[in-house]
């Protein structure tokens, strides 16, 4: 799943969780700073810059991207853990990395959420009051690239199989649950 800062990707996330579909949430890595409100390990695996670069080097990341100066990436570890059991996983990360996967050929239902107006996005994130002025205009920034980019196709096909406008949470995340086929 994939969709600008502030489309509402982890209040959909939230709502499958408290709703008991049985996917496992995969955790991620990045070295951008530890939000309050955030636990490592649980909302992220926060690393420090030098130690994402060594991992890098090691080959221990599936797909990794800058995004905002910062980087973030999946870990093999956890997915292939996932994989091994069996487990419908689900990824929440940005459209270079996503772009990654499907070079990987790595299967998958890719969804990209997108906002009914760039200008209601930047309402969202002020409204979040989670970054400052300055993030929110890189993250307003990078929205509008990302959602030209989503429209992209990877080898001939979509880079996302769909894309569902997020006019309200409900409607979306009943969407999101039908397209990737989850029943409880
Ligand atoms: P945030 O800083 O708001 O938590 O995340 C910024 C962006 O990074 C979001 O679009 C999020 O989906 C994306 N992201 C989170 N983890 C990963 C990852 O492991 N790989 C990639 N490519 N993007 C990620």
């Amino acid at each position: 799943i994939s969709g600008p800062s502030g489309v509402g990707k982890d209040s959909v996330l939230q709502a499958l969780k408290l709703a008991d579909y049985p996917f496992y949430f995969v955790v991620t890595a990045t070295t951008r700073p530890r939000r309050p409100a955030e636990r490592d390990g649980v909302d992220y695996h926060f690393l420090s810059r030098p130690e994402f670069e060594r991992r890098i080097q090691a080959g221990e990341f599936l797909e990794w991207a800058s995004y905002n100066e910062r980087f973030y990436g999946t870990l093999r570890a956890p997915m292939t853990a996932a994989i091994a059991a069996g487990r419908v996983f689900l990824l929440e990360i940005e459209v270079k990395g996503t772009r990654q996967l499907r070079e990987q050929g790595i299967p998958g239902i890719y969804l990209f959420i997108a906002p009914p107006s760039v200008d209601e996005l930047r309402l969202r994130l002020e409204r979040r009051g989670t970054n400052s002025k300055a993030d929110i205009d890189a993250r307003v920034r990078i929205a509008v690239e990302e959602i030209a980019a989503a429209q992209e196709r990877v080898g001939g096909k979509p880079l996302y199989d769909h894309t569902i406008q997020n006019q309200d949470l409900p409607t979306t995340i009943a969407r999101v649950a039908e397209l990737i086929g989850l029943r409880r």
